[in-house]
């Protein structure tokens, strides 16, 4: 896999507004928010998306859910409602090719969306 500027910010080689960190994954607010609460999750293991998983990653995939939960409570979308997005390759819009969560919240979301 190619390095991605989500490897720099792994390395804390280029700035982000993080907001949890531990061993396995990092969460830092997108530079471009879509929705008042705006959040990456990723995981520090260099994985380019979706397609890419390989079995021995379920562990790790279900750990990122768990802090995406945890997440959503501390920044209080929880009881109103967020969504949790994955793109993935070209047409699915990816364009950093690290996999990612978007943890959206703090507006109505429309579906479906574009
Ligand atoms: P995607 O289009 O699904 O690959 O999402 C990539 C996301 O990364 C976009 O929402 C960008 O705004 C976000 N992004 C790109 N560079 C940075 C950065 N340096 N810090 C925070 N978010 C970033």
């Amino acid at each position: 896999m190619s390095e991605t500027i989500f490897s720099k910010i792994i390395r804390k080689e280029i700035p982000a507004n993080i907001v949890y960190e531990d061993d396995h994954c990092l969460a830092f607010h997108d530079v471009a928010p879509q929705a008042p609460t705006h959040v990456l999750v990723i995981p520090k293991k260099p994985i380019v998306n979706v397609d890419a998983l390989e079995s021995e990653d379920a562990a790790l995939i279900g750990h990122l859910w768990m802090v995406i939960q945890k997440l959503a409570r501390e920044l209080n979308i929880a009881e109103s409602g967020y969504r949790v997005v994955v793109n993935c390759g070209r047409e699915g819009g990816q364009s950093v090719d690290h996999l990612h969560y978007h943890l959206l919240g703090g507006r109505p979301l429309a579906w479906p969306p574009g």
